[in-house]
């Protein structure tokens, strides 16, 4: 018995004030689709998922993911969805808001278990706050009445369903639908309200992103990493710093090129994971690693990041040394780090100070480099 998943994405979001339909946006170090396609992740019986979008959105999907191209109506939406999966012979359907990026696993699967002995079944939450009907008239808005809210429910998705008898309540609809629940039940289908959730919000305004990634944050697996490192100078007229080639009446020495910038931010990004530091993965007693370029040190924590499903949030990075000036070089140690890390350069901060002549540092002997690193695994 396999189980479709139906993620309407074809909407355009107008009331969430964001540049793109807000399905595409940011959030939590993610797309809002990308949170939404987790949730289904690993459902007992999980067959195909396809994403309905619109034709101008192209954006990136998972290659597991199939697509269909939206209507002009949410049901034209689901129709052409319910077209794409048939081929595959699902049993059951969940339709599910790609807006709705929150859902907790036992909503999904309260509403997977009442499809047993309902042909269709879908989250709700009672209306528990007192209803008013009201008039705005000009700018003043005044109660004219009060609404009884016994019986009333918000519905949520996902709305799970019979594949079959979806795909024929569908073929008899007539005119544009709220969701698919009004579909089934003007085609007769008895439709079970499971619990709904709090948590189950549709982003929809611009502050119901703040509260998703609060969702989000409390059961993400966010790590912070630090790192340091020093370096001595020797005989030389450059320093290679955070990717950058900066003139200098010395060199510094090391095993590698001595970037002690990027040596401190792959430690952070090694320590956030537990991953021991650089010379854990390339061990100075290799000779292959003698002169290498630090990015090759730096891709590999990202990679092995990436690997382990980490979205790399932020990084900042602060060069302790009287000279050179880091100033003048900042803003491309920015940009050369953003490229290795393959993240926006808004997302990687390098700074420095001096030690106010004090120290190794203050004695221009060598530079000290400090670094933090926030990975996020939604
Ligand atoms: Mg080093």
């Amino acid at each position: 018995m396999s189980l479709a998943i139906l993620i309407v994405a074809a909407g355009r979001g107008t009331r969430a004030g964001t540049e793109r339909p807000k399905q595409w946006h940011p959030l939590a170090g993610a797309r809002v689709i990308d949170h939404t396609l987790a949730l289904f992740k690993d459902l007992p019986g999980l067959g195909p998922i396809c994403v309905v979008h619109h034709p101008d959105d192209t954006d990136p999907l998972p290659d597991h993911v199939i697509t269909a191209i939206g209507g002009a109506t949410r049901d034209a939406s689901v129709r052409a969805g319910l077209a794409a999966l048939a081929p595959f012979i699902p049993s059951r359907v969940l339709v599910h808001d790609a807006a709705r990026p929150c859902t907790p696993r036992s909503v999904i699967l309260d509403v997977i278990a009442a499809l047993d002995t309902y042909p269709a079944a879908a989250p709700a939450l009672a209306v528990t706050d007192a209803l008013w009907r009201a008039d705005i008239d000009h700018e003043t808005c005044l109660v004219r009445g009060v609404q009884d809210r016994s019986g009333l429910y918000r519905a949520q998705t996902p709305q799970g369903f019979r594949f079959s008898a979806l795909v024929t309540a569908h073929a008899n609809v007539l005119s544009p639908a709220a969701d698919d629940v009004e579909i089934a039940r003007a085609a007769g289908l008895d439709v079970a309200v499971v619990p709904g959730h709090e948590d189950n919000l549709k982003i929809t305004h611009p502050a119901d992103f703040a509260r998703a990634e609060r969702i989000l944050r409390g059961s993400m697996d966010i790590r912070l990493g630090n790192g340091y490192d020093v370096h001595r100078f020797c005989d030389g007229t450059q320093v290679w710093l955070c990717g950058i080639s900066v003139p200098h009446s010395h060199g510094l020495d090391g095993h590698s090129d001595a970037d002690v910038g990027m040596h401190a931010i792959t430690d952070a990004i090694y320590g956030a994971m537990a991953e021991g530091d650089i010379g854990r993965h390339f061990p100075p007693s290799d000779p292959q690693w003698k002169g290498a370029a630090s990015h090759i040190f730096l891709r590999h924590a990202a990679e092995l990041a990436r690997n382990r499903g980490f979205a790399i949030s932020n990084v900042d990075c602060t060069l302790v040394c009287e000279r050179p000036k880091i100033g003048p070089h900042a803003s491309a140690m920015q940009a050369a780090l953003a490229a290795i890390l393959d993240i926006s350069a808004d997302r990687v901060s390098v700074k420095a100070t001096t030690s106010e002549r004090l120290g190794f540092t203050g004695r221009e002997e060598g530079i000290a480099a400090l670094a933090t690193a926030t990975l996020v695994k939604p």
